[in-house]
């Protein structure tokens, strides 16, 4: 059975230093396979092994693609 954690993905700052907002997102990670959901290619991703998927997030947004894919339960 996965076990699904959180990978948590912050877009890169503007390289041109100008202030953007940053988007957070929270991605469904198979934590035992090494690898998310699906691909993310934008922006920097840290794994969050500590956070289950299914539970309460802590302040980031619930990627809706890993959620249609995933779905809320471990
Ligand atoms: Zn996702």
């Amino acid at each position: 059975m996965t076990t699904w954690r959180v990978a948590v993905e912050t877009q890169d700052p503007d390289p041109a230093g100008r202030s953007v907002p940053r988007a957070v997102i929270g991605h469904a990670y198979d934590i035992d396979a090494g690898k998310p959901a699906h691909p993310i290619t934008r922006g920097t991703v840290r794994v969050h092994a500590e956070h289950d998927w299914a539970k309460t997030f802590l302040g980031w947004e619930r990627c809706e693609q890993c959620t249609k894919k995933v779905g809320r339960k471990p």
